[in-house]
């Protein structure tokens, strides 16, 4: 196996971002014999850079870029994406349709350059609004996806995009793999800005109210909408699993711990030790009712499914969160 993966030369694309980031690490440690490592982004803005590792700042929207991209690679992780939180998304949807560019360009380099697997990062976004309406009860099958009707403008792209990698397997022959995240987080990623989401927001919010003596903190909605956050190291499992399993549809990779955003709060207000007042602002993007993965489908495939709890993820994303915001 690790001879098997010492002659493998991957590619991740996206990687100055939060889990191309992590990514790069995790297989750094796994002992690839190669990486490349590439991001629009200058090398100063990359969350991690990892030495010992080909690392390229390229827009991978151009077709000439994504050939130099995929050039000698067998296995390619696609994760480059123009995204945020909802609050990014709601207002930014003609930029995260254009991620089609991206996504077309490298899996027709992919194909031309024979690469041997391509891993394609879809999202919750792609389900059905209709099925999402209900906080108590959200939890989504794969099939669930259709009838079409996602989160508009970048929900609708990843499903698309979905359907090309099922189509180049299909008409191509190249093996594409894809995983449905459910609200990835952890260190090394956005926590102000614009971009960041729900779990890095509201934990510097709290930090914010703390340091400020303001003991506020302002919720997007009514804090009653449910999800399920799965912790880097879980999403990094999951990855490895479904890009060298033989199962070619797209499988939720999350957990099934739902809680509400006020619920959320609660967790962080507890690390922090603090009890803030909450004020609701019902005008913010808030989302979907509730959602959650449901994790039926993995367990069958993998007998494994995400399981880092959230009292343990949340401690260690608040801790590295509260050192940045030091610096
Ligand atoms: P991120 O924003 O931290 O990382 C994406 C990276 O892609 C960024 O660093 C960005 O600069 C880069 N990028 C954007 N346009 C590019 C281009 N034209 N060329 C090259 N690089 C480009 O996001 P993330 O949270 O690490 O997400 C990674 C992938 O997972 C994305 O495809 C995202 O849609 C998907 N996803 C993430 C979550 C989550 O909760 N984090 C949930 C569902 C899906």
């Amino acid at each position: 196996m690790n001879s098997s993966k010492n002659k493998t030369r991957i590619l991740i694309t996206g990687a100055g971002g939060f889990i191309g980031g992590h990514l790069v690490k995790y297989f750094k440690k796994q002992g690839y014999g190669f990486i490349r490592a590439i991001d629009i982004k200058k090398f100063d803005d990359w969350h991690q850079l990892t030495d010992g590792v080909e690392n390229l700042s390229l827009d991978l929207k151009s077709l000439d870029n994504c050939k130099i991209a995929v050039k000698d690679i067998d296995e390619v992780y696609n994760l480059a994406a123009d995204m945020g939180g909802m609050g990014f998304i709601e207002s930014n949807k003609a930029l995260c349709m254009l991620n089609v560019l991206i996504n077309t360009n490298m899996l027709l380099s992919a194909k031309e350059a024979k690469v041997k697997r391509f891993f394609y990062s879809s999202s919750a976004c792609v389900y059905a609004a209709d099925k999402q309406l209900d906080a108590h009860n959200p939890k989504l099958k794969e099939t669930d996806a259709y009838p079409a009707m996602p989160e508009d403008g970048y929900g609708w792209e990843k499903l698309f995009s979905e359907r090309m990698c099922r189509h180049f397997r299909e008409d191509f022959g190249l093996e594409t793999r894809i995983a449905r995240f459910h609200n990835v987080y952890g260190p090394y990623g956005e926590y102000k800005g614009g971009r960041e989401k729900a779990p890095a927001a509201l934990i510097r919010k709290v930090i914010e109210a703390v340091s400020n003596n303001k003991k506020e903190i302002e919720i997007w909605g009514d804090g009653e909408q449910s999800r399920t956050f799965m912790y880097i190291d879980d999403c990094l499992k999951g990855i490895d699993l479904i890009m060298h399993g033989e199962v070619a549809e797209p499988i939720n990779l999350g957990t099934e711990e739902l809680v509400t955003i006020n619920e959320l709060v609660g967790i962080v207000e507890k690390i922090a030790g603090v009890e803030l007042k909450r004020k609701f602002n019902l005008k913010a993007p808030r989302g979907v009712r509730g959602r959650s993965s449901d994790n039926t489908f993995i367990l069958n495939c993998f007998n494994w499914q995400p399981s880092i709890s959230l009292d343990c993820g949340m401690k260690k994303t608040f801790d590295w969160i509260k050192k940045e915001m030091k610096k």
